[in-house]
């Protein structure tokens, strides 16, 4: 596994919201990862576009040459009219576009939100009770026709492993699994944090997949039992997650494992530190 950077630390995440020029940003974002010494980055799009300020439209080309570049759609969807389908293809080929033009190696993936969950609060229109299965079939035809067209640009196309079935179309993991495996190209990208917070064993949960590679995963420490907020996205080695037996598991250079931990900078150093010791 190598490590790419997704949080900056949020005191580096203030610098960047206050400075006026996005080459001027780039510039530091490339600084904090040389700093951390990640191997690559994660471009998240919200993250990148909410808290930082940053259109990840305009990936500036030496940040690709620079670092192994991954791009995650952080974006929260719904996929319950042929508007929504419609709206997250436009989605999909802008996001194709950034991959090449970046030269970004995965593209990852949330799955579609369960229709009666709000994007923004009241909004319980949809809740007809076949709402897993019809969206689940309008992302099965995208994929079907994105798929193809992310594998022939040699970039690989990842479903994070959200499967809280409360808030996603999937009902849990062997709900996810089965969809996945009917995609053999289809990467996947383990959410290590909500995952575990949810009841599943990772290293399990690893060893598991066989038919569609991991590509990625999403790495911070979890805690169950605590609120959502304070149980995830810990980080490395101040939770219940065992990762010297999860990272063992990988070599050292295909699979990415970006930190998702929040909090000031000191907690990635910190998690790097724990991983590599
Ligand atoms: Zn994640």
């Amino acid at each position: 596994m190598y490590y790419t950077m997704d949080n900056l630390g949020s005191e580096n995440v203030v610098r960047v919201a206050q400075m006026s020029n996005e080459a001027e940003k780039w510039e530091y974002v490339r600084q904090v990862a040389s700093g951390f010494g990640f191997a690559g980055i994660q471009v998240s799009s919200t993250y990148y576009e909410r808290d930082l300020g940053l259109s990840p439209v305009d990936i500036p080309r030496w940040i690709g040459e620079s670092f192994r570049l991954t791009y995650h759609s952080g974006d929260l969807y719904h996929l319950n009219t042929p508007e929504d389908e419609r709206h997250f293809e436009e989605v999909i080929a802008r996001i194709l576009r950034i991959a090449v033009r970046s030269r970004a190696e995965d593209v990852s993936l949330h799955p579609p939100l369960l229709a009666n969950v709000a994007l923004h609060a009241p909004d319980h229109r949809y809740d007809a009770p076949d709402y897993r299965e019809q969206s689940k079939e309008r992302l099965r035809s995208v994929l079907d026709k994105w798929l193809p067209r992310f594998l022939h640009e040699g970039i690989s196309l990842s479903m994070e492993t959200h499967v809280t079935s409360s808030v996603f179309v999937f009902e849990g993991m062997r709900d996810f699994l089965e969809f996945v495996l009917t995609f053999p190209g289809l990467g996947v990208l383990v959410d290590v944090s909500h995952n575990h917070y949810d009841g599943y064993d990772i290293t399990g949960l690893v060893s598991s997949l066989q038919s569609n590679p991991i590509t990625g995963l999403h790495l911070s420490d979890a805690i169950r039992g605590m609120t959502l907020g304070e149980g995830t996205h810990l980080p490395i080695g101040e939770g219940e997650i065992d990762f010297r037996t999860l990272v063992e598991s990988f070599d050292k250079d295909t699979v990415y494992g970006a930190l998702e931990v929040r909090g000031p900078a000191r907690g990635i150093s910190d998690s790097l530190a724990y991983l590599s010791a």
